[in-house]
């Protein structure tokens, strides 16, 4: 299925780049605001899709709606893009 998990990061990964310093970042690579998932919390039906696309970020309330965990890392970027795109009301955005 399409929503499956693909191309995973190992855990601890996040930190990437910050052992060698701001110095050693690739030039134009990074630089953009962080980005952010948003919710539409009317059009969200609770289904729990995101969280199983993006469980680094994205866990459920007792009733099932998403709560959001910070900014979106570079590493998982793609993770987020897929999770916007598979929720099945539109309620999942990926802005900065
Ligand atoms: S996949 Fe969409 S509708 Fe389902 S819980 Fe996540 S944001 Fe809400």
């Amino acid at each position: 299925m399409s929503w499956l998990r693909r191309g995973t990061s190992e855990p601890g990964a996040e930190g990437r780049g910050s052992e060698a310093g701001p110095a050693a970042r690739p030039s134009g690579a990074g630089e953009a605001a962080p980005a952010v998932l948003r919710v539409d919390w009317p059009a969200c039906q609770g289904r729990g899709v995101c969280a199983e696309v993006l469980p680094e970020l994205v866990t459920l309330d007792e009733w099932g709606y998403p709560i959001i965990r910070g900014e979106v890392d570079d590493n998982l970027l793609d993770l987020a893009r897929q999770a916007a795109a598979d929720c099945p009301h539109r309620a999942l955005r990926l802005v900065r």
